[in-house]
C-alpha cells in the first residue's frame, strides 16, 4: 500500500462524514452542542481540498494538519493529530501491519492529548477497539480486506456501547448522567471513518 491508499480513504471517509453529517448533528444536539456534524464535514472538505491541490507530503499528515487548523471543536484537533501522528509513522510503501500500527499510533495520540480513556463516553471507545481488532486481525495473517472490515465492525459496536454510558471527557460531561441513553457523536464519527475504511479496502 501507499500514499494513493491513503488518499482513497480520506476520499471515502469525507464522502462517509458528509453522508452522515445530520446523523452527527443530531447525536451532538443531545448531548453537546450540535456542531459535530458541521465541524467534521467542513473539516473533511477541507482535507479534500488540501489534497487537490497537490503538496507534498503525506495524504494522512496534510489532512490532519488542515483538521487541526481548521476545525474548531475538540474533534479537529484530536482527529487531526490522530491522523498527522498516522501519517508520520508511515513510509512511502506501508503493508497491512504496518498500517495497523501507526494507526494504533493515532488512537494513543487522541488518548494523549484528550486525556481520555476508554470508558469515558468518546472517539476512543470506538477507536481503541477498532486498533485492537486490527492489531488481532494482522496478527491472525488476515489481508487488508479482511483486517479493515473487523476493525469497522469493532468501531461500530464501540460506538454502539457508548449508549448507556456517562461521560467524562468533552461537552457531554457537563450533562454528567443525564448523558446516559445517548451514542457519543465521535465515537459515531469514527466508525464512519472505519466503515470507509473498510469499503476502500474491499475494492
Ligand atoms: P465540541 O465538543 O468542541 O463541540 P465536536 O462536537 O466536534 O467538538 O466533537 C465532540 C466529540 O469529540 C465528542 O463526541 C467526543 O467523542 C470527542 N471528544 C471531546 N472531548 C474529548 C476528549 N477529551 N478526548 C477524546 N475525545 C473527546
Ligand atoms: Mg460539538
Ligand atoms: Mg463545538
Amino acid at each position: 500500500m501507499d500514499a494513493a491508499f491513503c488518499t482513497a480513504w480520506l476520499e471515502e471517509a469525507a464522502g462517509a462524514v458528509a453522508e452522515g453529517r445530520e446523523r452527527l448533528t443530531a447525536l451532538d444536539s443531545a448531548i453537546g452542542d450540535g456542531d459535530h456534524g458541521a465541524n467534521l464535514d467542513r473539516g473533511f472538505s477541507e482535507v479534500r481540498q488540501a489534497l487537490a491541490a497537490g503538496g507534498a507530503g503525506q495524504p494522512l499528515t496534510v489532512a490532519g494538519v488542515t483538521l487541526i487548523r481548521k476545525v474548531g471543536g475538540a474533534s479537529g484537533p484530536l482527529y487531526g493529530s490522530a491522523l498527522r501522528a498516522m501519517g508520520k509513522a508511515l513510509a512511502e510503501e506501508f503493508t497491512v501491519a504496518d498500517f495497523a500500527a501507526a494507526f494504533q499510533a493515532g488512537v494513543d495520540e487522541v488518548a494523549r492529548l484528550g486525556k481520555a480513556e476508554e470508558g469515558d463516553k468518546t472517539m476512543l471507545d470506538a477507536l481503541g477497539p477498532a486498533a485492537r481488532a486490527l492489531a488481532l486481525a494482522v496478527g491472525e495473517g488476515a489481508g487488508a480486506r479482511e483486517a479493515f472490515e473487523r476493525a469497522a465492525r469493532a468501531a461500530r459496536e464501540g460506538a454502539a456501547a457508548t449508549v448507556p454510558m456517562v461521560a467524562r471527557k468533552g461537552r457531554a460531561s457537563y450533562l454528567g448522567e443525564r448523558s446516559a441513553g445517548h451514542e457519543d457523536p465521535g465515537a459515531a464519527s469514527s466508525a464512519m471513518i472505519l466503515d470507509a475504511l473498510a469499503a476502500v479496502g474491499a475494492r
